[in-house]
């Protein structure tokens, strides 16, 4: 993720909130052995108003007390933990704490808690949370990008909503389905083609891994300066050498669910380099640059880094940046092939 999401677009998380007080209310009550409440005095008094007419709530939560109640308290323990721990984001994805994931709880419990956390997350875009949520991280972010690719264009509030994806599965997490710090609005392509349903912080093997937190990150700069000129796909092309500053475990979980390398090199500088590189040189030509000498051409090249690295996430700025940078430190270095190339290229408007 090359820049995380405002915590603040958080804070309207009262429904989340009143769910899981309503669940610790219901396993406090069957514990103690007393009749469930009824509709709508199960709901705290701070949201009795505003949900009673949703009587999916109603029904949905009695099936779900009626199902606890047949369970040991052991067994109710283990749910009312798993409640709590599927919600501990920050401890979960740094990889301090583990929670029990759904198949690990009792199987005639899914399907209530499924139906009861789906129409929670369902309802948050009846009640304006989702839009309100989407309006706080749209507003507030610099580039109006998908930080998980920062290729992808997000649309304004008021378009055809973008995806909202549940960064820890609501399938495996339905706990934390309605939560809105799990929540991330997220590109298309992001969404649908590499992250899909699966689960950030558990490989397929089984062994653990630690995650971004969408709310909680720091901007990631991604250089190429251990490329190689020539000799990538093809002849002309670098060999991309990809790493991403500062660099951590959870960024090597990042490139592994959204494939991010794979498609910057594929997807972008592979088949946009020759064109790259063909606007540097109009660019150098319509500034009426000299690069008659090395020192020039170093120059030239830094000057036009330092262009692009103005433009911010904009149409891929970040990555032609840090193409044109590492061109201008092997050139820095002597790199004859290429100083003599980019000479041509700008002579020539084209690649010799
Ligand atoms: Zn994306």
């Amino acid at each position: 993720m090359l820049f995380g999401y405002p915590i603040a677009a958080t804070n309207d998380n009262w429904l989340h909130e009143c769910l899981c007080e309503v669940n610790r209310s219901i396993h406090d009550t069957v514990d103690a052995g007393r009749c469930y409440p009824g509709w709508p005095a199960i709901l705290p008094v701070a949201h009795r108003e505003r949900l009673s007419a949703r009587t999916g709530f109603r029904d949905r939560l009695a099936n779900y007390d009626r199902t606890v109640r047949r369970f040991s308290k052991a067994n109710r323990a283990r749910i009312l933990e798993a409640v709590t721990d599927q919600n501990r984001l920050s401890d979960l994805l740094i990889g301090r704490c583990n929670c029990a994931r759904l198949a690990e709880l009792p199987k005639i419990v899914h399907k209530p808690v499924k139906e009861l956390f789906d129409f929670a997350f369902d309802r948050l875009t009846d009640l304006g949370v989702r839009d309100s949520h989407y309006i706080g991280i749209y507003e507030t972010t610099q580039d109006h990008v998908c930080p998980f690719c920062g290729v992808e264009y997000m649309d304004a509030p008021g378009a055809p909503r973008e995806a909202l994806d549940h960064y820890l599965a609501k399938s495996i997490y339905p706990f934390a389905a309605a939560n809105l710090r799990i929540l991330v609005p997220m590109g298309n392509k992001c969404n649908s083609r590499y992250k899909l349903t699966t689960d950030i912080i558990w490989r397929d093997d089984g062994t653990r891994r630690p995650a971004i937190d969408p709310y909680s990150h720091f901007r990631v700069q991604v250089l190429l300066d251990d490329s190689e000129p020539f000799h990538g796909e093809s002849e002309y092309t670098p060999k991309w050498a990809i790493c991403f500053v500062p660099d951590t475990p959870a960024l090597a979980t990042w490139d592994e669910v959204f494939k991010v390398r794979e498609r910057y090199c594929r997807d972008h500088l592979n088949p946009s380099f020759p064109s790259w590189l063909g606007i540097f040189g109009s660019w150098v030509r319509s500034a009426r640059l000299e690069i008659d000498s090395d020192v020039e051409i170093v120059d030239a090249l830094r000057r036009y880094e330092e262009c692009l690295a103005a433009c911010g996430m904009q149409d891929r700025a970040f990555l032609k940046a840090a193409v044109f940078r590492m061109l201008r430190r092997h050139c820095e270095a002597g790199d004859q092939r290429l100083l003599s190339q980019i000479k041509n290229l700008v002579a020539h408007s084209g690649i010799s």
